[in-house]
């Protein structure tokens, strides 16, 4: 995230950047954090996890989050 907060990924709508003046420019997607496109969110009462599809994750890093977040509700209940 940038110093205000916000998502510094890829813009969403443009993730392969576009042409603008004819050079290729990648914009900043800029939404306020937790971002809907990029962020991951794990729910501490569930295990629930929102992993977006457009967060750019192999299915390996969605199954490790997954794991990490059993682990985060399991340390919540042992408290
Ligand atoms: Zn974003």
């Amino acid at each position: 995230m940038d110093k205000m907060g916000n998502c510094e990924k890829t813009d969403h709508d443009f993730p392969n950047g576009l042409m603008r003046g004819g050079k290729l420019v990648f914009m900043k997607c800029g939404h306020p954090l937790p971002c809907p496109w990029h962020t991951v969110v794990i729910d501490t009462a569930g295990p629930r996890v929102h992993i977006p599809e457009t967060a750019g994750l192999t299915q390996p890093q969605r199954r490790k989050i997954r794991e990490l977040a059993v682990q985060i509700s399991d340390a919540l209940e042992d408290e």
